[in-house]
């Protein structure tokens, strides 16, 4: 398995990434203006750019769930938190001349386009980062699931999963000292060994659509550049 060639990418940006480190902001705008960067960078490299950004910085329905919010509730209130999120990535990108629409899987008319997949290849084709926003549209899912379905309908070439990790461990490197990255790793064992990769069901979408997920760690600056021409440290999961 090796790394595919890359034409249009699924970008997966955990809430989390747009958090300042140490600023307490839960949307920090140097963090979100430099991951910007990162984007405008690969896009003037020629890359066509879908983005799609998590929620977890501001609220997550499961943890909400088991503090007694009822679950599909508290789901719908994370899928808004993906909403802020987008809004923040968009305007760090337009703050920088990139073009951008956002799509929300939840139809918003005064804030953001619906998602339909024709217009998004349109925004596509004319050079705008589009940035998908509220996940699935549904409850019980997760912005991983969001991100493998948006990589499938987009035809995308890689779902590239943006994390604070430099790809796929044998084990938590932050626990086990004898954890080891993965350069590669197949789909199944992924499944199988419940690695800490994206969920179940996001993983299981890209398999059977082909779809590989590249692993990398975005907090470290230039990496998205580096992973793109193939030589930055990450982890690719593949057949
Ligand atoms: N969510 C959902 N359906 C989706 C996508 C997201 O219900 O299709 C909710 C869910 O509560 C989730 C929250 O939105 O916890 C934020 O998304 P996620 O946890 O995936 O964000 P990330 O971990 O990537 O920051």
């Amino acid at each position: 398995m090796s790394r595919p060639p890359l034409k249009r990418i699924l970008l997966k940006l955990s809430g989390e990434v747009l958090m300042g480190e140490g600023s307490g902001l839960s949307i920090d705008p140097a963090m979100t203006g430099r991951v910007a960067q990162e984007i405008a960078d690969a896009k003037s490299k020629g890359f066509e750019m879908c983005v799609v950004v998590g929620g977890g910085n501001i609220f997550r329905g499961m943890a909400a769930a088991a503090r007694g919010f009822e679950r599909a509730s508290a789901d719908y209130m994370g899928m808004l938190a993906t909403v802020m999120n987008a809004l923040a990535v968009q305007n760090a990108l337009e703050q920088i001349g990139v073009e951008t629409r956002v799509q929300s899987a939840i139809p918003m008319a005064s804030v953001c386009e619906p998602f339909i997949r024709r217009r998004a290849e349109r925004h596509l084709e004319k050079g705008r980062v589009v940035i998908f926003a509220a996940g699935v549209g549904s409850p019980f899912f997760t912005t991983d699931s969001g991100a493998a379905l948006r990589a499938a309908e987009m035809k995308c070439d890689a779902l590239l999963k943006g994390t604070s990790v430099d790809g796929v461990y044998t084990a938590d490197p932050k626990t086990d000292p004898n954890a080891t990255r993965y350069d590669t790793v197949s789909y199944d064992t992924v499944l199988a060994k419940n690695l800490k990769v994206m969920d179940a069901s996001a993983v299981a979408l890209c398999r059977d659509n082909n779809i590989p997920i590249i692993v990398f760690n975005i907090r470290e600056q230039g990496n998205l550049a580096r992973v793109l021409a193939g030589v930055g440290t990450a982890t690719v999961v593949g057949n």
